[in-house]
């Protein structure tokens, strides 16, 4: 089996991949640790937290299969603990794990010059003005005309990606086995002059949400990477046709994690 490894930059987090490779090496079975970026592995280690589970996502890309172990506290992408690594390595020899696939946010940026910019994100696509200044959008839905949002920022995520910056927005938390993008407010100004829906939205898989931006300059944020577009025209957003896959070889339920990262101590 060849593996990629992809870790987060800090001590603990080579100590846990060193520890690892070691187990591997002992292992009965014959692993191959890949890392030519052109070399496509059977299976990609995250090591780190959720953000090195999206940089990895990024990186190798939707054809691959991810497994994480979290180095700090607890990921939402992550199911093995430091202390549980013996265990992984048993489950990785005994092999035939459950393939589980989380929804992505597929989005076309189309600029003013009619050029088109097709991006993917795990957690959500964010749009916000690129100065302090309010961003002007109009929303469309399915290609009718259904609002012009002001305010701070647009949200559009994943179902795995709810828990994330779309939960910090008070957006509903959407199980991943539902195929969905959610549409969530940032900041909106709701007064006399100008209104919004002001509430989530959550759209199913044939459904598609239009941004008209009507700023010169916005922030477009895709997971961890962020950037200013200049002359965006529209922005359209669906729910991806590709999947992200995850190797699960434990029992771990969504609403678990949610409670064990959100409620429980
Ligand atoms: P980071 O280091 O700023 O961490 C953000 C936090 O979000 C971390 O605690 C991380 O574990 C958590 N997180 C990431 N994905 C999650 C998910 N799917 N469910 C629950 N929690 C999740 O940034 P990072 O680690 O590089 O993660 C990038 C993510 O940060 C973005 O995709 C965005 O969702 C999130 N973010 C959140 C806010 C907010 O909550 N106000 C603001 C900006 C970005």
């Amino acid at each position: 089996m060849k593996i990629a490894m992809v870790l987060r930059n800090d001590d603990f987090t080579r100590e846990v991949e060193q520890q690892i490779k070691e187990k591997l090496r002992a292992s009965r079975h014959t692993y191959q640790i890949i890392d030519h970026p052109g070399e496509q592995p059977d299976l990609v280690l995250s090591i780190g937290g959720d953000g090195t589970l999206l940089e990895a996502v990024h990186q190798y890309g939707l054809d691959a299969t991810y497994v994480g172990i979290h180095t700090g506290h607890l990921g939402f992408y992550a199911d093995w603990r430091p202390e549980e690594l013996n265990d992984f390595v048993q489950a990785l020899d005994e092999g035939n794990p459950q393939i589980v696939e989380y929804p992505t946010v597929q989005c076309d940026i189309h600029m003013s010059d009619g050029s088109m910019h097709s991006k993917w994100a795990l957690n959500e696509l964010v749009i916000r003005n690129a100065s302090l200044s309010t961003l002007v959008v109009c929303v469309f839905i399915n290609g009718d005309e259904f609002e012009t949002f002001r305010g701070d920022g647009l949200i559009v995520s994943s179902p795995s990606g709810s828990t994330a910056y779309n939960k910090a927005v008070n957006g509903a938390i959407v199980h991943p086995s539902i195929e969905a993008i959610q549409l969530s407010e940032i900041a909106s100004i709701n007064n006399q002059t100008y209104r919004t829906i002001n509430s989530s939205l959550v759209l199913p898989s044939h459904h598609e949400i239009e941004f008209i931006v009507m700023n010169p300059e916005i922030m477009i944020g895709l997971d961890r990477e962020q950037a200013v577009w200049k002359q965006v025209r529209a922005i359209t957003c669906r729910v991806g046709s590709n999947k992200v896959k995850f190797a699960r070889y434990k029992k771990l339920p969504f609403w678990g994690r949610v409670r064990n990262s959100f409620i429980a101590d």
